[in-house]
């Protein structure tokens, strides 16, 4: 049984934990400015006002109701900015004005439904900043002076009774800090809501800068991906076009130890390894585009696993020297899958375990039951593993952990990316788990029927 203490632990780590965030600096930042900011808001505006309107029959008072709108659109900007800088917010942006007369531009801006929005959360400010303060200073002021008593007391010739009471009063003072700072980021978490709510553009605007950002990051993706393959295909081609020059040499001309079968052999694999990235690069596009030819239907998954491990067995034993331990499914293990894809998926995991495991060591295939709804797949290895800050990235397009490239294992860092586009269109998961210089296992759950 876990003790009380243990189950406490957690708890008071976690308490602990906002005080290494920098985002909490910045939270207490905020509300530490949210009553100056305010008090100047509110007099700069309501001099405004009144003034505006006291002077309003002399003329004066339209151009310092002017003066005061455009002071409260540049607060409100101000706030704007704080809400992202400082509690870290993502404020669509603001319409501009449309261009024209400053007449035009100040009645259109007048006839924004966000003005007067900004304007009220800019009075809001006030009652925000008065409670925090009127919280923080009662509250703080003496978990402070208790701390700091630990302090005065902790001097030589103190009684211990003194010490013990100081001691208290300081641990009821850090208690204190931490339940505060604790209460400022929840304050700021529900003052975010008001924020998104009163300085944010129209419900419309916010969807239409939604689709230009996911315009931009699939525009992004695509900009990346055209890099990483141009970079890709750089290196074959030139290791074709490097052998064929020299094999095209007049042999008189030709260094004498080119062994033109040699060449062939090096541009012919290279020729291969295109041929591989761009059957890759189709099967990505395809995903993207949901067009991947797919027959998801019920399929027992054990012979399919069977299928794959005798197709690999010859690599794994000959080029590999490594075990493929191909473990029994027990018979009628069905889960939901194209047959084809799946058996795509399982021989780019099996492959990549036998190319990662050193000669001795082995590659196990297991298929069964997980639980009511799912059946699953599993590939493990006795290989070279992975590093835990690289295991998050192996599913990423291109990515090729830090062994991998250095040893040029041949592989774009495009198998499991598209194994697991692969397995997610069957309504699957894959995920990865691995310890460096032990193995790793690949496990691919597939939903069963009516699951
Ligand atoms: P590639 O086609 O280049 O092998 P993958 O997408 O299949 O790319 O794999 C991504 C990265 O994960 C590669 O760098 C590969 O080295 C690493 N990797 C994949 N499977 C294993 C494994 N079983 N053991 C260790 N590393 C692996």
């Amino acid at each position: 049984m876990v003790s009380f203490e243990a189950s406490l632990r957690p708890f008071a780590v976690e308490a602990l934990r906002v005080f290494a965030r920098g985002r909490t600096y910045l939270i207490l930042l905020y509300h530490f400015l949210s009553l100056p900011l305010a008090i100047i808001y509110f007099a700069v505006l309501f001099l405004c006002a009144a003034i505006g309107a006291i002077t309003a029959p002399i003329g004066i008072g339209i151009l310092i109701l002017i003066g005061g709108l455009i002071a409260a659109r540049g607060f409100s900007m101000l706030e704007r900015e704080l809400a992202i800088a400082l509690l870290g917010m993502e404020l669509p942006p603001l319409a501009a004005l449309p261009s024209g007369s400053p007449w035009a531009r100040i009645r259109a801006h007048l006839g924004r439904a966000e003005t007067w929005k900004a304007l009220a959360y800019l009075m809001l400010k006030l009652p925000l900043g008065l409670f925090v303060y009127a919280l923080a200073i009662p509250v703080l002021g003496p978990a402070i002076l208790g701390i700091l008593g630990l302090a005065r007391t902790a001097l030589p010739d103190r009684s211990i009774a003194g010490l013990f009471s100081s001691l208290i009063g300081a641990a009821l003072g850090v208690a204190i800090v931490i339940a505060v700072v604790h209460g400022a980021i929840l304050l700021a978490r529900l003052w975010e809501r008001v924020a998104a709510a009163m300085l944010g553009p129209s419900q419309d605007e916010r969807i239409v800068w939604e689709a230009q950002r996911r315009a931009e990051a699939a525009d992004r993706k695509r900009r990346e991906l055209i890099l990483n393959v141009s970079h890709e295909l750089r290196t074959p081609i030139a290791s074709i076009q490097g052998h064929l020059d020299s094999l095209l040499m007049p042999e008189a001309e030709r260094p004498a130890n080119i062994d033109p079968q040699q060449y062939l052999g090096v541009a012919a694999a290279e020729t291969r390894r295109l041929g591989a990235l761009v059957g890759e690069l189709l099967d990505l596009a395809r995903a993207d585009a949901s067009a991947l030819p797919m027959s998801v239907r019920p399929v027992d998954i054990g012979p399919i696993a069977h299928r794959v491990a005798l197709t690999l067995a010859p690599l794994a034993k000959h080029e590999r020297q490594v075990t493929l331990v191909d473990a029994d499914a027990e018979p009628g293990v069905v889960g939901l899958a194209d047959p084809d894809r799946l058996t795509q998926v399982l021989t780019n995991l099996v492959r990549n375990a036998i190319n990662h495991t050193p000669a001795g060591g082995a590659v196990r295939l297991q298929a069964g039951a997980d639980d009511a709804t799912h059946v699953f797949v599993a590939v493990s290895d006795t290989g070279s593993g992975i590093a835990a800050a690289e295991l998050p990235h192996v599913f990423d397009r291109f990515f090729r952990t830090d062994s991998a490239r250095s040893r040029d294992t041949g592989g774009f860092g495009l198998g499991l990316s598209i194994a697991r586009d692969l397995v997610e269109a069957m309504g699957g998961t894959i995920t990865a788990t691995s310890e460096l210089d032990v193995g790793s296992t690949f496990l691919v759950r597939l939903k069963r029927p009516g699951g």
